[in-house]
């Protein structure tokens, strides 16, 4: 796959000096489905307007294709934009709103005609052309957006929050068909989002972004396996975390407990912060294992039971498990040594 974006050194300062990007570098192939994931106001869109040619970066580059793209004017781009409201003309029917675009173009009314026809029919809008849009559900005007971003055949389209209006249940159909509809097109997507289950749900690959830096990046699994900071593990699904120490090569300490772990390539006695994910936790009984806690609360969360327990040492751990336990009682937890994620103290605060 080929390299159709990158992002060298990107800061951008707007004018009242706030800095909401520190200095970006990130590198998208062609194809692929990409992710932007941060909390509120890590620069996700920021970095989403750069892209598109809606604002210059204050410093750094943009490449397209190898071409430098810095100061190309937005219309210019072969990128198009899904905005979060879908910006659609209420005053105009499906079949204008997705041909607006290439008329404005003055391209041929056969063409336009053919055009509009395939990009409906990608999103599963076939004979909805002459709908008012105000006759459309949540669901269909999002897919009247994507029609309209795609007609003219962009080699990467952007699509920020452009779930955020739906209802669960839909929004969980449009993360599969958005999916599909990447694939059938094969091009390049980059969805910015602040839920990280869409988008490990969705991504071939994901940038973490906070305050205006790229915390980690690469594939869902690798992100929530391996988190490389205390940002990404807080972030990324539940964690417990704990401060620790390592004692050599294979063996960590935390809570007054040692623990035989992973290679974490941490040298022996470094101060390190320890992720176990509650899924990887096990209640089992006192003798087998390897922590005993006290059950604190407990709830049913349809597929498993979440309960909150605490150690001798006042550490809280959250497990997810199968079987339910009682309030009260002392129980044993158990866990893999490669499902203890060992990071060096601090990390969450270094340069990216
Ligand atoms: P959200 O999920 O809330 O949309 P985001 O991650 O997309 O957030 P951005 O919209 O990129 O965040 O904003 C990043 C930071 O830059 C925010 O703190 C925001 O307040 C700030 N910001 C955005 N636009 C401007 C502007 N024109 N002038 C000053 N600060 C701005």
């Amino acid at each position: 796959m080929s390299d159709i974006i990158k992002l060298n050194h990107v800061r951008k300062e707007y004018d009242d000096g706030f800095v909401a990007l520190k200095d970006i570098n990130l590198t998208i192939e062609s194809g692929k489905f990409y992710s932007l994931l941060g909390p509120s106001g890590s620069g996700k869109t920021t970095i989403l307007r750069i892209i598109a040619g809606f604002s210059e970066p204050t410093s750094g580059k943009v490449f397209f294709d190898g071409d430098d793209i810095t100061n190309l004017d937005s219309s210019k781009r072969k990128i198009n934009t899904v905005f979060q409201n879908y910006a659609l003309f209420p005053h105009m029917n499906v079949f204008e709103n997705v041909a607006f675009g290439l008329q404005i173009k003055k391209k041929d009314k056969q063409e336009i005609k053919m055009a509009v026809k395939e990009a409906l029919h990608m999103v599963q809008l076939d004979g909805f052309a002459n709908r008012e849009i105000s006759e459309l559900s949540g669901g269909q005007q999002q897919r009247v957006a994507i029609a309209r971003a795609i007609v003219n055949q962009p080699k990467v389209l952007l699509l920020d929050e452009s779930l955020s209006a739906l209802d669960k249940r839909l929004r969980k159909d449009m993360q599969f068909e958005l999916r599909e509809i990447q694939k059938k097109l094969g091009i390049t997507f980059i969805f910015v989002t602040h839920d990280q289950e869409e988008a490990l749900a969705m991504s071939d690959e994901i940038f973490v972004l906070n305050e205006g830096k790229i915390q980690q990046s690469g594939s869902p699994v690798d992100i929530y396996d391996e988190p490389v900071n205390d940002f990404v593990a807080r972030f990324i699904g539940d964690s417990n975390i704990l401060s620790g120490r390592m004692i050599k090569d294979y063996e960590v300490e935390f809570g007054n407990h040692r623990f035989e772990c992973a290679d974490a390539g941490i040298k022996p006695g470094e101060k390190v912060e320890v992720v176990l994910r509650p899924e990887d936790l096990d209640i089992t009984d006192i003798e087998h294992g390897k922590l005993r806690v006290m059950v604190e609360s407990q709830l049913f969360l349809g597929d498993h039971f979440e309960i909150k327990a605490i150690d001798s040492d006042e550490n809280e751990w959250l497990i997810h498990s199968t079987n339910p336990t009682k309030i009260g009682k002392e129980v044993g937890v158990y866990f893999d040594p490669e499902d203890i994620h060992v990071m060096r103290f601090g990390e969450s605060e270094a340069e990216f």
